[in-house]
């Protein structure tokens, strides 16, 4: 399919931001976006890129009651000489298809979705911020737009993309988090929707998060729904363990979502010749590990932020300090070594670049 290209006029085009310190998250969008649309009867068609534009939907638009509702997001980076890069897009293209199987929404040619990535970033390439640590953040999403209130999936959607630049993680410096460990309430559960980006195991989130805020803490800590012991993830990253000299994080077992940072994290260690493992690790197991000093680092993972250090964990009415509060070396080590390589400031072994090009 040819993606359909209507450039954004003058008169509809925003003014760029100025001080790129000042980005934050989530909040600026480009001139652009691109859509397609999907119909049981006819597959996708109508892909195009064209000026930003809310979207028009009846109100019993299925996304609106049932929640088919899948995301992704990865960002592009400017490096030296105007060189613009993506990092593993394929992952997320690849994610997003497994959340369309399981929310049973029709799946999105890969080459297709890679194409309408790389030419949306480039017609918006002048929004890619400049300063370095701070990205253009990209945000692929799917929604049931069927009118129709029976229970059923959806035989219309629209798919689409929106882009903006988002500031660094870090403006001052990393900073350690504070995590809370919710016994009450749980993010995912076996069989579930866990392993996927879906809306709905956000919106499930929330509360939780809240609380968590309310006793001032950074993020939630989740423990598996059943026996409520195993770690599994970290607000909306994956989670990381040094101990000893084995980096452990959790399996991939259908509660936790398969990150791309987890992934480059778990490659680039054993490329180090670090000991990594995948595998259950409880908070009793964390919680030893800690009385007998053999905790040293401890970080979450996710494109947002990379590696983010936990400098304390909160479980049971007792404070637990990690790396003293402070910041590990492996966990910086880490965070420095990808961003280099989503910069282009470093050979990239493992081929996880993607230049853009016109
Ligand atoms: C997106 C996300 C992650 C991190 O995935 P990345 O691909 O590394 O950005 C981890 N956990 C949850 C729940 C997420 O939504």
């Amino acid at each position: 399919m040819e993606i359909k290209i209507i450039r954004a006029k003058p008169n509809q085009m925003k003014a760029k931001p100025e001080d790129e310190s000042k980005l934050g998250f989530g909040k600026i969008f480009t001139d652009h976006i691109f859509t397609m649309q999907y119909h049981s009867d006819r597959g996708w068609y109508d892909a195009m890129i064209e000026p930003y534009r809310p979207l028009s939907l009846d109100p019993t638009a299925m996304c609106l009651h049932y929640g088919q509702e899948i995301f992704e997001g990865l960002k592009a980076y400017r490096g030296k000489n105007n060189a613009l890069f993506l990092f593993r897009p394929d992952r997320n293209i690849k994610r997003m298809n497994n959340s369309a199987d399981r929310l049973c929404m029709p799946r999105i040619d890969p080459d297709l979705f890679m194409e309408a990535l790389k030419k949306l970033v480039l017609i918006d390439k002048d929004w890619v911020p400049r300063s370095r640590g701070a990205s253009l953040y990209i945000r692929p999403t799917m929604i049931a737009t069927e009118a129709a209130l029976g229970v059923h999936s959806a035989n219309a959607y629209i798919f689409f993309i929106v882009i903006g630049p988002v500031g660094p993680y870090y403006p001052q410096g990393f900073s350690p988090t504070s995590l809370y460990v919710d016994e009450d309430y749980v993010r995912a559960v076996r069989g579930g929707i866990g392993y996927i980006k879906a809306a709905g195991n956000y919106a499930a989130s929330l509360l939780a998060s809240k609380l968590a805020a309310e006793k001032g803490f950074t993020q939630v800590l989740w423990l598996d729904a059943i026996e409520r012991r195993y770690i599994e993830e970290v607000g909306t990253s994956n989670i990381f363990f040094l101990v000893g000299n084995e980096l452990i994080t959790p399996p991939l077992t259908g509660s936790i979502l398969p990150g791309v940072t987890r992934d480059s994290v778990i490659q680039m260690a054993r490329r180090w010749n670090i000991a990594v493992s995948e595998r259950p690790i409880s908070i009793d197991e964390l919680m030893d590990a800690s009385a007998k000093g053999t905790l040293k680092e401890a970080f979450a993972s996710g494109t947002a932020a990379i590696v983010s250090p936990i400098g304390e964990i909160f479980y049971k009415g007792k404070a637990t300090a990690i790396s003293g509060g402070g910041i590990g070396a492996l966990t910086e080590k880490l965070y420095n070594e990808i961003l280099q390589i989503q910069y282009g400031e470093k050979d990239d072994p493992f081929g996880w670049r993607v230049p853009l090009s016109d």
